[in-house]
């Protein structure tokens, strides 16, 4: 029987990830281009929040081949990256934690949820 290294099964799985997620943002941008009945897609701005698991070198990668013969082919993606904001459970204070201490500095409570930073969106394209 043959077992892989758990760390590289992790990075497979990671990288299986951003290729669906890829693909699925092809999909949705030559869908809409083609409503548009666009000649083709210029540019592609995506938000990417801190805390996504999104890599936007492995979207990028992934897009260079996925996108060939469709109408988003030699199309740039601008990543727009969003920081992070948590509000306390406890006392409802919101703010960017800058550590990964998320003890609310208001009242002192360990209850913060995040409200911005998981995100990962199509924010708009640019066709012709
Ligand atoms: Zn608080």
């Amino acid at each position: 029987m043959h077992f892989e290294p758990l760390s590289t099964r992790r990075i497979i799985r990671a990288e299986m990830h951003e290729l669906s997620v890829t693909q699925n943002i092809i999909d949705v941008v030559c869908r809409h281009a083609e409503e548009a009945q666009a000649k083709r897609i210029v540019r592609i701005h995506l938000v990417i929040g801190e805390l996504s698991s999104i890599v936007d070198d492995s979207v990028q990668f992934y897009f260079d081949f996925l996108s060939e013969g469709t109408l988003a082919e030699g199309a740039e993606l601008v990543f727009q990256r969003l920081s992070v904001k948590v509000r306390c459970e406890a006392c409802g204070h919101e703010w960017e934690p800058t550590s990964a201490d998320w003890t609310c500095p208001l009242c002192g409570q360990a209850r913060a949820r995040v409200i911005r930073g998981r995100e990962f969106y199509i924010d708009s394209i640019e066709v012709e």
